[in-house]
C-alpha cells in the first residue's frame, strides 16, 4: 500500500495570485473546536498555506462566502455534527476537508465539500490541484506550520506533572504514522498514515529553531512513536540543541527503548517524561513485552513515566467485572510506579483490528462520543456516569495514595496535573452518592 503523502507530485504554478487578493480569505478551522483549557496548537496549522490572506479561527464562526476563497476544515469524528451544521451554511465549492473522519469515511463528506483530502498533507495547493473530489494529501516537507496564526501563550495548555499554568508549552512533529506490525488493534494512527515517515532532518532543525522564540518551558514531541525512528537520537539532539532549557516529553512504545543507555541518552538530551501506553492491562500487546524493564530504565535515569490505559466499557459491566479490572490496573500501577496515569475509554475506529467486532453497533449518532472520556456504546445514562466516575476515582486513589507519595513523587504541588484532578474531584463527588447504589 502506498502511504498517503508519499506520491510523486507535479508542482503547480500558483503564480497567478490574483486569486489571493485581500478579500479572498483562506480560513482554517478544526471540528470539534479548539479546547483552550487542554489543547495544543492544532494540526491544521501544518496544512494552512503561506500568505497574509490566511487565518485560523479557533471557534468556527460563520462567514460571508463572498469574502472567502477556501475554508480548510480538519474534522475528527466527534466534530462531525458540528461540521455538518456549519457546512450547511456555507458554499460547498469553497470547502476543503481533511483529517481522520474524511480519511476513513470520505463518502460522508462528498455532499458537504468541494475536495475531500485523505491522510496527512502539508502542501495545500498541490493537494487540491489533483483531479477528483477525493484526493490523497501531499506532503512536500518544505514548510513550517503557521504558528504565526495562533496564540501559543494563551491557547496551549497541557495536563502534565510539574507544569504550572503559566508555563509555556509548544509541540513539534518529526515524523508521521507508525509501522508497528501487527498494528495495535485499537489504534487509528496506522489508518491515517500506515507507514512511519520521518520528516527531513533539515526541516526538523528549522522547526526546532523556530520554536525557540517562544522560550518554552516544555515541548511535546508529538510523533505517535518517536523512538521508532532509526535516527531518533539525532533528532532528539537537534531539538535539545535548539531548546536547551526546555523539558521535553514524547510518545514511545516500550519495544523501542531497548537499553539503559537509551534512557540515559534521553535524560542527557532534555527528556523529562516518556509517555507509554499500558493500554488494557488484561491484554498482551507486542509493543509492551518489555514494559517492566523500560519502567526500570526510566526510573534509573530519573525520567518520569506517563502511562495511558484503556478501559473497554463493555467488558466491565457489573460490579465483579469492574472490580476485577481495576484491581489488576492498580496492581500494574504499583509495579510500574508511573508519575502520571491517564485513562481513556475504548473507541472502535474504522479500519482497526477492533472495527470488525464493533461496526454493526456504531452509527453517526455515536460519533459525538468519540472523545475517549465517554463510555462508548453504553446506552444507560446512569451506568455511563458511574463508569466515568470510577475511571476518575481509581486515578485519584493512585495519585493521593501513600504509595505514590512515598515511592513516586508529591502530588499536591499546584501543577496542572494536581489542579485538573482537584477540579475533577469537585465535579464528580457531588454526584457520587446518586450513582453509588446503582448495582451495575
Ligand atoms: S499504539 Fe503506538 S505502537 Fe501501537 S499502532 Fe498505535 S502508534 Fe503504533
Amino acid at each position: 500500500m502506498v502511504p498517503y503523502g508519499t506520491k510523486t507530485w507535479k508542482p503547480v504554478d500558483f503564480s497567478d495570485l490574483s486569486l489571493l487578493r485581500k478579500k479572498n480569505r483562506v480560513i482554517g478551522m478544526s471540528f470539534p473546536r479548539q479546547d483552550a483549557a487542554l489543547g495544543l496548537e492544532p494540526s491544521i496549522l501544518t496544512v494552512l498555506p503561506d500568505g497574509d490572506n490566511v487565518e485560523y479561527d479557533p471557534i468556527n464562526r460563520l462567514y460571508n462566502d463572498e469574502d472567502v476563497l477556501f475554508y480548510l476544515c480538519s474534522v475528527y469524528i466527534s466534530g462531525y455534527d458540528e461540521f455538518v451544521i456549519w457546512a450547511g451554511k456555507h458554499d460547498k465549492n469553497k470547502i476543503v476537508v481533511g483529517g481522520y473522519q474524511p480519511t476513513t469515511f470520505p463518502e460522508e463528506f462528498t455532499s458537504h465539500a468541494w475536495k475531500v483530502v485523505r491522510g496527512p498533507c502539508d502542501n495545500f495547493y498541490v493537494t487540491i490541484a489533483q483531479e477528483g473530489q477525493v484526493v490523497d494529501g501531499i506532503c512536500t516537507y518544505d514548510r513550517l506550520p503557521r504558528r504565526d496564526l495562533y496564540d501559543i501563550y494563551k491557547l496551549n495548555q497541557q495536563i502534565i506533572p510539574d507544569k504550572r499554568v503559566e508555563d509555556v508549552v509548544v509541540s513539534i512533529n518529526t515524523s508521521l504514522g507508525c509501522s508497528q506490525t501487527p498494528a495495535c488493534d485499537f489504534c487509528c494512527t496506522p489508518i491515517m498514515c500506515p507507514k512511519l515517515i520521518s520528516k527531513p532532518i533539515d526541516l526538523v532543525t528549522k522547526e526546532a529553531q523556530a520554536l525557540a522564540i517562544f522560550k518554552p518551558r516544555f515541548c511535546f514531541i508529538r510523533d505517535e512513536n518517536f523512538t521508532m525512528q532509526a535516527d531518533w537520537q539525532r533528532r532528539l539532539a537537534i531539538i535539545h540543541e535548539a531548546l536547551p532549557e526546555t523539558k521535553l516529553y514524547l510518545f514511545a512504545s516500550a519495544n523501542t527503548i531497548t537499553s539503559q543507555l537509551k534512557a540515559d541518552y534521553m535524560v542527557r538530551k532534555g527528556v523529562y517524561m516518556v509517555c507509554l501506553g499500558l493500554e488494557d492491562p488484561t491484554k498482551d500487546y507486542a509493543k509492551n513485552r518489555n514494559l517492566d524493564m523500560v519502567a526500570s530504565y526510566l526510573k534509573n535515569s530519573g525520567i518520569y513515566m506517563y502511562l495511558s490505559f484503556i478501559v473497554n466499557p463493555l467488558e466491565i459491566v457489573g460490579k465483579e467485572a469492574g472490580e476485577a479490572f481495576y484491581t489488576k490496573l492498580m496492581e500494574r500501577f504499583r509495579e510500574l510506579a508511573p508519575e502520571m496515569v491517564c485513562g481513556n475509554f475504548l473507541m472502535p475506529f474504522r479500519g482497526t483490528g477492533l472495527w470488525d467486532k464493533y461496526f454493526q453497533f456504531v452509527g453517526p449518532e455515536d460519533y459525538r462520543y468519540y472523545d475517549s472520556k465517554t463510555p462508548f456504546l453504553v446506552r444507560n445514562p446512569v451506568l455511563r456516569e458511574k463508569m466515568k466516575f470510577y475511571m476518575f476515582w481509581y486515578q485519584w486513589q493512585y495519585f493521593t495514595s501513600d504509595f505514590y507519595r512515598d515511592n513516586v513523587r508529591r502530588f499536591d504541588t499546584g501543577d496542572t496535573l494536581h489542579l485538573r484532578f482537584e477540579e475533577l474531584y469537585r465535579e464528580f463527588m457531588p454526584r457520587y452518592e446518586r450513582i453509588w447504589n446503582v448495582r451495575a
